[in-house]
């Protein structure tokens, strides 16, 4: 899992430094769904600093081992009703994508007295099986979070459609790159910056086109 590890690291920092970017300022998000908590404590040894998880039991067992020797970061589907768990224990949320769980973030993180971290997930390839908010909507989604308090939005997150070549999503990530510097251009969040994108098929067309977060799973872990 070390070769595993350095070589998925070698393969950012090429893809960066070959679009004029610093590799230090992309991170690894290591997606642990495939692993179980010996696995990721191994892996984490050979130097992970941000572990992700898609399901909210996964993360809070994860985290109990773990506790914060790494960043965690949610990035499944978020029901409203899992949101106590993973406040408190995500740094951040990557797949925010209704006002409904934008309320439930905020009550929680307000009673914390914290401010949580959150992604817009945007459904770019318009994918009927893929949550996010559409494209279309995404002004006037954006327009309503910013009243929400408790939550700093950093950035948006996609997922690319399952693709043999990943050339064939580099518009898609492309297109997440635009509406997140349309939406930098009107100045609605202050701290909009990231874009997390590019998972273990795509990430390096992902981060020539931007990306900040990159979430692998199976290249590390499977
Ligand atoms: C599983 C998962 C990943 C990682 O996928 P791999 O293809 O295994 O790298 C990234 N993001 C989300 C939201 C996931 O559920």
């Amino acid at each position: 899992m070390k070769k595993k590890i350095e070589k998925v690291r070698e393969r950012i920092t090429r893809a960066a430094l070959r679009s004029g970017k610093d590799p230090s300022e992309i991170i690894l998000v290591a997606v642990a769904k495939y692993a179980n908590v010996e696995l990721l404590e191994r892996a984490v040894e050979f130097g992970l600093t941000d572990v992700g998880e898609n399901r909210a039991d996964q993360l809070v067992e994860k985290h109990r081992v773990l506790g914060d020797r790494v960043r965690w970061h949610f990035v499944g589907h978020l029901q409203s009703n899992k949101v106590k768990k993973v406040i408190g224990i995500a740094e951040y949320i990557h797949s925010l994508d209704r006002m409904s769980t934008a309320w439930e973030i905020s009550k929680r993180a307000g009673k914390l007295g914290r401010t949580q971290k959150v992604l817009i997930e945007v459904n770019v390839a318009q994918e009927e099986t893929k949550i996010g908010i559409a494209p279309g909507e995404l002004y006037s989604f954006c327009q309503e979070i910013v009243q929400v308090p408790h939550l700093d939005i950093c950035g948006l997150m996609t997922l690319a459609p399952l693709v043999e070549d990943p050339e064939e999503v580099r518009g898609v990530f492309r297109d997440l790159r635009q509406m997140r510097d349309d939406l930098a251009a009107r100045g609605i969040f202050p701290n909009f910056s990231h874009l997390s994108m590019g998972m273990t098929n795509d990430f390096e067309v992902a981060i020539e086109e931007g990306a900040t977060m990159v979430r692998v799973g199976s290249a590390i872990f499977c």
